[in-house]
């Protein structure tokens, strides 16, 4: 994790970086803030000696160089962090537009209970004598330039909300493509990893599941190696509607890598995932795939093989994938096109590899 800050710390370096961001010529986005974020917490010795060069020639940075910047020293930048970033600036400038509300509230009321007494005092003089009352008059001006002084901020304030709500909704676009395949349209591997610690930590032991499934297409290489990459693609991209379409609601399906792929069932008992994954099997094993700029020529003969793994108390996550993986291989084993659930480990063989792992064998 590249940001350890606390929060007190974390907020100081945001109002600092706020503060030099709006003295730019950028846009206030993701990447200036990150960028600005950088370099007032003094992360990123590199980034902060060429943008002090950059400003000694009393330059503003504008979005091309502050993306070209961002790309060169930030480029690992972390989508949590961002979406925090963007956070803690909306509340930061939630509490100081309500506290200048206030102030411009109290301003008004202090003007007007002023220009109450002023008339108070000036009514008399003005049917006598002329005016004696110049401080009360300054007092008044200088109110007034104070209330209009406040509703500057207040404009300004309520901009930079507005400015900071687009930011958190991109913010949040970006985070969540950040976790989508491109090319199926799934869940990524980040977005598996996430999802599968999330049903494992809300795992309760009266309700079925979670199981999860590892989907991997059947001799890949040759099919890639015999119609073409671009192809290949295409076969992807169709299995990732066919997971698509029959998974749903608190299912995950993601493309675990390659040509590999996942489906979390939260939960649903073994036999509803072994029906799932047998459903998942035949519609693949069904379906035709027309070649680009070949009218004719349909594919058939495509097939998965899936594992299909039950989780067992307390087992970790990594655990629960390679027994759905060693399920994988034994389909693969057993001839491909199949589904295979994955072995529970007997009580006797969980005590032998607890104490093989504590041997450290
Ligand atoms: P098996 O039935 O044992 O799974 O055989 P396989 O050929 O599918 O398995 P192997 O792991 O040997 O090959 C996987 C292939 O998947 C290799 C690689 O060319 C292909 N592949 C992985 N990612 C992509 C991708 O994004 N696009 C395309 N077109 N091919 C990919
Ligand atoms: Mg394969
Ligand atoms: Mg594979």
């Amino acid at each position: 994790m590249r940001y350890r800050h606390s929060v007190a710390q974390s907020a100081e370096y945001l109002r600092l970086a706020v503060k030099r961001m709006t003295q730019q010529e950028a846009g206030l986005h993701p990447a200036s803030y990150a960028l600005w974020y950088e370099y007032v917490a003094g992360l990123n010795p590199n980034l902060q000696s060429e943008i002090d060069a950059l400003l000694s020639t009393n330059a503003r940075l504008d979005d091309e160089t502050t993306y070209a910047l961002y790309s060169r020293y930030v480029s690992e930048f972390d989508s949590n962090t961002a979406l925090r970033i963007g956070d803690s600036v909306g509340h930061l400038v939630e509490q100081v537009a309500e506290s200048a509300a206030l102030a411009g509230d109290q301003a008004s009321r202090f003007g007007s209970s002023l220009e109450n007494w002023a008339a108070a005092v000036l009514r008399p003089a003005a049917t006598s004598e002329p005016p004696a009352n110049n401080g009360v008059a300054d007092i008044l001006r200088g109110t007034r330039q104070m209330q209009e002084a406040i509703s500057t901020l207040q404009a300004r304030l309520e901009d930079s909300a507005r400015e900071t709500q687009q930011l958190r909704l991109e913010v949040a676009r970006a985070r969540e493509e950040a976790l989508i395949d491109a090319l199926t349209g799934l869940s990524n591997r980040k977005g598996f990893d996430l999802a599968l610690a999330a049903c494992l930590a809300h795992v309760r032991p009266e309700t079925p599941g979670p199981c999860l499934l590892m989907i991997d297409l059947d001799h890949f290489k040759r099919l890639n190696d015999s119609l073409g990459h671009v192809f290949g693609d295409r076969v992807l991209a169709n299995l990732g509607q066919v997971l698509r379409a029959n998974v749903k609601g608190k299912d995950t399906a993601a493309r675990y890598g390659g040509e590999e792929f996942a489906v979390i069932l939260p939960e649903t008992p073994r036999g509803g995932a072994v029906g799932l994954a047998e459903a998942l099997r035949a519609r693949v094993a069904a379906s035709r795939i027309k070649r680009s700029g070949d009218k004719e020529a349909l594919i058939g003969n495509i097939t998965v093989s899936i594992g299909v793994a039950d989780y067992i108390a307390e087992e970790s996550a990594t655990d629960l994938v390679s027994r759905a993986d060693r399920a994988l291989y034994a389909a693969k084993m057993q001839g491909r096109n199949r589904v295979v659930l994955a072995q529970r480990p007997t009580a006797e063989s969980r005590v032998r590899d607890q104490t093989d792992l504590q041997r450290g064998v």
